[in-house]
């Protein structure tokens, strides 16, 4: 049994909706074993488009990683992604953050996500439900990287 960390994130349409439902999809193949708060978030590179919401959902499952993302693209498939450019708006976004300790370069997969660390939409969330994880690659906790983000871009907790 595998544990991984998946990264959500959407702002177009009723983005914690989609969100949520696609959570539930993961049951398909894992069991949620922990999940952050949903934030809002500015949008990183492409400024002039809404805010997300982010958050991040630990899984353990028994896919291995192609498996894994083949299935996380089919859930964005169903949601009907399109995103029209790079760093644009979108229905829904899910990335493999981390799976377990791998460290994986491959065409379409790359693992722990390159940008992960430098970014406070995925930062947040992760050292929110996983603090004392290690980034495999960076040999650093989750929750030293949070705190050494120089990122600007707010990201603040979704009300309710
Ligand atoms: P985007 O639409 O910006 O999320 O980019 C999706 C592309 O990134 C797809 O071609 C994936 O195969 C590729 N990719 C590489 N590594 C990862 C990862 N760890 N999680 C999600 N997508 C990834």
């Amino acid at each position: 049994m595998s544990k991984a960390y998946i990264g959500l994130g959407s702002n177009v349409g009723n983005s914690k909706a989609t969100l949520e439902a696609a959570v539930e999809l993961f049951a398909e193949f894992g069991t949620v074993s922990a999940r952050s708060s949903w934030y809002k978030t500015a949008p990183v590179g492409y400024e002039d488009q809404p805010w997300f919401v982010n958050g991040v959902v630990e899984l353990k499952t028994d896919c291995t990683p192609r498996e894994f993302i083949t299935r996380l693209q089919g859930i964005e498939h169903r949601f009907g992604k399109k995103t029209p450019f790079r760093d644009g708006p979108r229905t829904i976004d899910l990335d493999i953050l981390l799976y377990d300790d791998q460290v994986i370069n491959e065409p379409g997969l790359i693992v722990p996500h390159p940008r992960m660390h430098e970014r406070a939409f995925v930062l947040v969330p992760l050292a929110e439900i996983a603090p004392d994880v290690q980034h495999p690659v960076l040999d650093k906790t989750l929750a030293q990287l949070r705190a050494h983000l120089t990122d600007p871009h707010p990201v603040e907790l979704l009300e309710e």
